[in-house]
């Protein structure tokens, strides 16, 4: 008899042979900002959980009394029976928020920029895509059947060339612009300024992906858009549910035609459950207590200073690195993989990031810091860099 799957014992030994496995390891206890595994406690470096919000008890009993309400799993899809008070009070709260006229809400924050992404262009169209998108901007510009051109890392001049050259050839019906407002493994912030000036220039749609910018930057953490001054310069503002603000599920913000044609048109909006309604009460607490209590944000960000100041001065590559997410470049996976077992032994929890995720040549430990970390926290994470190098 063959086996059909036979083929992923070869792939995934030259996969392993790599350095690119991975393996799944579980948590048996949360604090905000630590976990519990093993019997040990460890410094949680690795979360995107930047203001400290998904362990906090605020948040977790909004959970509890939706669910109590509202039943845990939503049931059904938002148009066909998954659509509750909990998520309309959401959608109102993240549209103040963001000063938009609308807000929908997807299931993660991966379907938010698929769904999108897809229904905006199609074949004929072209999608503009910052080399250092996340998956889920390519797999939407896949998935939409446009053609998908790639523009070096936040160079605007290099977009506006791809954009002039197509435009003089007449190759494409619509353009969309897609990048990250702040970049999820090298925590630079896109030139948003410039590229919403080459939007313009060519009328093309801009589309921002603020996964990690919501709730940290830009005045109330409206994120990266905001804190550059272009928020209305941007079409379409995608954010997730899932870090700052501490819950699961994705969203989009903009105009009311804008939110009522992906509500009609987004795949992933239409042909999935919507995320349960505890999850939807949970972020509208978080969300509420991220602008009651901004002293989280300006923690996050003094301790991200203190980091990159520490690593700079010790000699380490932190790239651009301007908000919470503060990568420490490394190289090859071996040596990222080595560096992070070696801070675990000091029980640090630093994620080695390795290809696909990011470039051969460029992995490296991603450290996120958090509003719960203790100035303790981070000395020990600069002391153990220090003799683990
Ligand atoms: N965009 C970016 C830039 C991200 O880093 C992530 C999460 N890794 C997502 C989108 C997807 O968000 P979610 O985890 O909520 O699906």
């Amino acid at each position: 008899m063959i086996d059909p799957l036979a083929w992923i014992d070869d792939d995934a030994a030259v996969w392993s042979a790599r350095g690119l496995s991975r393996v799944l390891r579980a948590h048996r206890d949360v604090l905000p900002g630590h976990f519990e595994r093993g019997g040990k406690w460890f410094v949680n470096f690795g979360s995107n959980d930047y203001l400290g919000l998904a362990a906090d008890p605020r948040v977790i009993e909004a959970a509890r009394q939706a669910a109590e309400r509202f039943g845990w799993g939503a049931g059904g899809s938002p148009l066909v029976g998954g659509w509750t008070e909990a998520h309309e009070e959401l959608t109102a709260a993240l549209a103040r928020f963001a000063h938009n006229e609308a807000a929908l809400l997807f299931p993660t924050g991966y379907a938010a920029n698929l769904g999108a992404v897809s229904a905006l262009v199609g074949r004929g169209d072209a999608v503009y895509a910052d080399r250092l998108s996340h998956a889920c901007l390519i797999d939407g510009a896949r998935l939409s059947g446009a053609t998908l051109r790639v523009f070096p890392h936040n160079n605007a001049p290099a977009l506006a060339a791809i954009l002039n050259r197509d435009r003089d050839r007449n190759r494409f019906r619509r353009a969309l612009v897609v990048t990250e407002g702040v970049f999820s493994m090298d925590g630079d912030l896109a030139p948003l300024t410039e590229l919403a000036d080459v939007a313009d220039q060519f009328g093309a749609m801009l589309l921002v992906d603020e996964a990690h910018g919501t709730g940290v930057f830009g005045p109330d953490g409206r994120g990266a858009a905001s804190a550059c001054g272009v928020s209305e310069r941007v079409h379409v503002h995608v954010g997730t549910l899932s870090k700052a603000l501490g819950s699961c599920g994705g969203f989009v913000t903009g105009s009311s035609r804008l939110v009522d044609w992906l509500l009609n048109h987004a795949r992933t909006q239409i042909f999935s459950t919507a995320l349960p309604a505890a999850a939807a009460a949970a972020a509208t607490r978080a969300l509420a207590i991220a602008q009651e209590e901004p002293w989280r944000r300006d923690r996050v960000h003094a301790l991200s200073k203190r980091l990159r100041d520490a690593l700079r001065a010790a000699g380490f590559d932190v790239g651009k690195s301007a908000g919470p997410i503060v990568p420490v470049i490394l190289g090859a996976p071996e040596s990222a993989l080595a560096v992070a077992e070696r801070l675990a032994l000091s029980r640090l929890f630093v994620p080695a990031i390795r290809p696909p995720t990011v470039p051969a040549g460029t992995s490296r430990l991603r450290i996120s810091l958090s509003a719960a970390h203790t100035d303790d926290d981070l000395d020990a994470l600069i002391s153990a860099l220090h003799s683990a190098d």
